[in-house]
Formats: structure tokens, C-alpha cells, sequence
């Protein structure tokens, strides 16, 4: 081994060790950004050295076209990662992870189109095949789902018989596949059939599932993507490559299963049963008078509560409300002597730990924030529980109903505490489409406006008792 093959070896290493730094820093809200700077030090650094890779051999243009790349993809991800707001980082991600994906494949297609792939032996070929196939069908279902959550593509089309056409693609695709690994040598033809179909599956797979379960499924996808990633490493040797693919493939199945735990729904369930498609129907459920109540006398109340229990959920997100909510507890808890938490739901939001990120930017301090685990059994005991554009997470009807869809998810027990107070802008239903009975109970009582506008009423009501 060369000086050179050495120093790149061991840079890769580092660089993978930094990735599982980074990843496990992530793991906390107190960590999470150092992490993120961790893994990124381990990117730039497996970057840079594979500019100086002994098998590169690239030659000036080459390299300026690689830089070139580098330049207008990371002015690009600079860019949009400053504008993003939070509520539209799943279609980011969507976006990223697509990426990713189409640059596997795109590895993939070189090793077969050059022959080198048929040259490795079969491990190899196969590697770039399912690699081809993965990193192919991420590519394009990312960008769907990107679309969807965008509202680039506002229809969600089923086809008749969408199983036995998605089955039949899948038949074709892997026959083309054992045909390209029993071919002897470089199969142009074949190959760009093969991932021109990776690709239409990819569209196929994703356009039936309804935009609801699109963060799932986008996770999903960013799994893929890193399964891709690392078998691709094994077809290039490249260590860094089959480390950090590993590691994304492993967190975004990780992740999959959590949200789907979180909705009590199977994976199979989220990719096929095209739950949440808008069909334009009316949501059917609870009728009944929703009680309405102006900010001053939530407020009120609040103040002459012992106890508060605040829920947070994606209209807090999209009012970006958590700032003026924060400012409001605080004057609760010094002015009034309230003992206020914050319940979060592992799927509160369009993405897990949504709302942590948001509470914490605010600067609420973490042991104020609970687990629903760790909450729910103190609702009965509280005085007040305040939901803030949330839905779906607080529906009793999960608990009780079992013909509705969203039957057997874990819920927080809002219903249970004493006074129960909404804020939302109407009598709109939340992600999953089903009328939520909360709003109709009789403990309970609704503040309808922006959460961001209530918020700001809610403390100028404290301000006036
Ligand atoms: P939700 O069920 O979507 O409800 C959000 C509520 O916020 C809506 O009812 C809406 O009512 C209200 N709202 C919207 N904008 C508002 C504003 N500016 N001010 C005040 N209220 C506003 O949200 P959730 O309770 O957080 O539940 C999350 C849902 O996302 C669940 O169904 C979950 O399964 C799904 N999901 C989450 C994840 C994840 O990882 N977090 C992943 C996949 C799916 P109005 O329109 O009347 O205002």
C-alpha cells in the first residue's frame, strides 16, 4: 500500500468515525447541532480526500468539473437550507435524500455501462444491480413525494388494479436484473432499460400513497438511499461510502418503524392501503356544538390553575407560535404560580421531534418538555390542558373507536384533565382527515384563531387580570 492509498484509507476512517459522532450527538436536543457540525467535518474531509485518491486519475477537466459540482450543489444546499422553514424540511429532506439516491444509481450505471462491474465478478454485479435498482427507485419516489408535500402534485392517482400493475413492474424489473447478471460483459441496452423501469416503479410505488403518510414514506426512502450508498461503496472499495451508508440506511429504518410505532400503523399498511388520500369527501364523525371562549378567559383560567399541561402540534409549527406561547408561561409560572409542562407526541408535527426542535428554539428548557410515555398519566390530575394546533394526536377516538382509521394510535390523555382549552383556526380536521371528539367534550373549550395570534392575546389577557 502506498503513502497515498494509506492516508486515504485513514482519512475515510476518521471520517466514518466522525459520522457515528455525529449521528449519536444527534440523539439529544442538547447535542444536536454539535452533531450535525461533527458529521459535517467527516463530509467535507471524505470529500476532500477523494480528491486525492490515487485511482482518481482524473485530469485537469475532470477535476474542474468536480469542483464545478461541488460548487453549485453546496452554494445550492447553503441556500436552501438557510430559507427553509421548519414546517417544509420533510420536503427537503425528500429532495436531499432523492439525491442521493440518483447519485448511487448513478455510480452503479457507470461500474456497468464501462464493464467494470462484469469485470469484479458476480458480488460486485449484483451489488451494482440492486444498488442501480435501490438508489433508482429512491431517485424518483423522492421526488414524487417532493412534489406531493410541496403541492406541486395535488392529486394522489390510483390506478385500477395499482397492485397488480406495481407486482407486475416488480416481476420485470427483477428479470431484467437476472439477465444483466448472467450477461457476460457491458449490456448498454439492458442496463438503461432496467433503470428506466427502477425509475417508473419508483413513481408507481409512490403515487397512490396518500400525502399523509408521505414523511413516512420519505424516511423510508432515506433508508434506501443509504442501503444504496453502501452497496455502491462495496462496488468502488470505498470504505467511507459503506460506513456512512450503512449508518443512514440503519437511522432512516430506525425512523421508519418509529413513526409508524407512533401511528400504531405497519409498514405495509402506510405503502398500500392508500390511507389519508383526499378523495374530497367530508369527514364524517363526533357532531355536536363545539363551545367557543375568547383568549382573555383562557387566560383567566390558566391563572387560577395549579397545574398546566400545553400539547403542541403542527399549527404551532405553521403560526411559528412557539416564541410568543413560551412568553406566555413564563408569565404564568412567575406571575401566577402555575406548574406548566409540555406533552409532546412522538408524531406531533410532520416529523419526529418536530416540536422539540421548535419548543427548544424558543428556549423552553428540556425538563419541562415530557414524553407521552412519561405525561400521560398525570392529565387526570391536572387542571388545565391547553392543545395548540393539534389534532389528530389528542382524537379519543383512537382509543375508543375502532371503525376509525386512526383506531389504536397512541394518544395524550387530554381529555382527562379538568379543563381542557383549544386552539385552532376552525373546525377543520387535522393530518388524518377525522373529526376529533375532543372539541365536543364538555370539559372542553375551543379558542379559535392563529395560534401565534392567540398566543400573544393569551398574555396580553394575563396582563389585564
Ligand atoms: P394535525 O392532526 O395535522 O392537526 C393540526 C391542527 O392544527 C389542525 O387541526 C389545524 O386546524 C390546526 N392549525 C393549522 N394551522 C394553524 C394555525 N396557524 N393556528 C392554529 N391552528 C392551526 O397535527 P398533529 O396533532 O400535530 O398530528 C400530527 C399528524 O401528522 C398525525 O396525524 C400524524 O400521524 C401525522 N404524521 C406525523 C409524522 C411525524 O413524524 N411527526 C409523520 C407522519 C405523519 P385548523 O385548520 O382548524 O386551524
Amino acid at each position: 500500500m502506498s503513502f497515498w492509498e494509506f492516508t486515504v484509507d485513514a482519512s475515510y476512517f476518521v471520517a466514518a468515525v466522525l459520522f457515528i459522532i455525529g449521528l449519536k450527538r444527534m440523539g439529544s436536543p442538547k447535542t444536536a447541532k454539535s452533531g450535525i457540525k461533527w458529521a459535517g467535518i467527516g463530509m467535507v474531509l471524505a470529500t476532500v480526500v477523494t480528491l486525492w485518491h490515487p485511482m482518481m486519475d482524473a485530469g485537469f477537466f475532470r477535476y474542474v468539473l468536480i469542483l464545478l459540482a461541488i460548487g453549485i450543489g453546496g452554494a445550492g444546499a447553503w441556500y436552501t437550507g438557510k430559507k427553509v422553514e421548519m414546517t417544509g424540511m420533510p420536503q427537503m429532506v425528500a429532495l436531499y435524500n432523492g439525491m442521493g439516491g440518483g447519485a448511487a444509481a448513478a455510480i452503479a450505471l457507470i461500474e456497468m455501462y464501462s464493464g467494470r462491474a462484469f469485470d469484479h465478478g458476480t458480488t460486485v454485479l449484483i451489488l451494482a444491480v440492486l444498488g442501480a435498482l435501490i438508489g433508482g427507485v429512491s431517485f424518483s419516489g423522492s421526488l414524487i413525494a417532493w412534489a406531493k408535500l410541496e403541492g406541486k402534485m395535488s392529486k394522489t392517482i390510483r390506478l385500477p388494479a395499482q397492485q397488480m400493475i406495481n407486482g407486475g413492474a416488480a416481476l420485470v424489473i427483477v428479470l431484467l436484473g437476472l439477465w444483466i447478471l448472467t450477461s457476460t460483459g457491458s449490456a448498454p441496452v439492458l442496463v438503461t432499460i432496467f433503470f428506466l423501469l427502477c425509475l417508473v416503479f419508483g413513481v408507481l410505488l409512490t403515487n397512490p400513497i396518500g400525502g399523509a403518510d408521505m414523511p413516512v414514506v420519505i424516511s423510508m426512502y432515506n433508508a434506501f438511499t443509504g442501503l444504496a450508498v453502501a452497496f455502491e461503496g462495496f462496488v468502488l472499495g470505498n470504505a467511507a461510502m459503506i460506513i456512512a451508508g450503512t449508518v443512514v440506511g440503519a437511522a432512516g429504518t430506525l425512523l421508519t418503524l418509529l413513526m409508524a410505532n407512533g401511528m400504531n400503523r405497519s409498514i405495509s399498511n402506510v405503502l398500500f392501503a392508500g390511507f389519508g388520500v383526499d378523495d374530497g369527501a367530508e369527514a364524517d364523525g363526533p357532531e355536536g356544538e363545539m363551545k367557543s371562549v375568547e383568549a382573555f378567559d383562557a387566560a383567566a383560567s390558566f391563572a387560577y390553575s395549579d397545574s398546566l399541561i400545553i400539547v403542541p402540534g403542527y399549527g404551532l409549527a405553521v403560526a411559528q407560535a412557539q416564541h410568543k406561547l413560551w412568553e406566555f408561561v413564563q408569565m404564568l409560572e412567575k406571575e401566577h404560580d402555575v406548574d406548566v409542562k409540555f406533552a409532546i407526541h412522538p408524531v406531533a408535527g410532520r416529523m419526529p421531534g418536530h416540536m422539540n426542535v421548535l419548543l427548544a428554539e424558543a428556549g423552553v428548557p428540556y425538563d419541562k418538555i415530557f414524553d407521552l410515555e412519561e405525561i400521560n398519566a398525570e392529565f387526570p390530575n391536572a387542571d388545565a390542558a391547553l392543545v395548540i394546533g393539534a389534532n389528530d394526536v389528542v382524537n379519543p377516538a383512537a382509543r375508543t373507536d375502532e371503525s376509525s382509521p386512526i383506531y389504536g394510535m397512541p394518544i395524550l390523555d387530554v381529555d382527562k384533565a379538568r379543563e381542557v382549552y383549544v386552539v385552532k383556526r376552525g373546525k377543520g380536521t387535522g393530518f388524518s382527515g377525522v373529526q376529533n371528539a375532543l372539541f365536543f367534550g364538555d370539559n372542553t373549550r375551543m379558542v379559535f384563531g392563529d395560534a401565534k395570534q392567540v398566543c400573544t392575546d393569551l398574555a396580553n389577557g394575563l396582563k389585564q387580570l
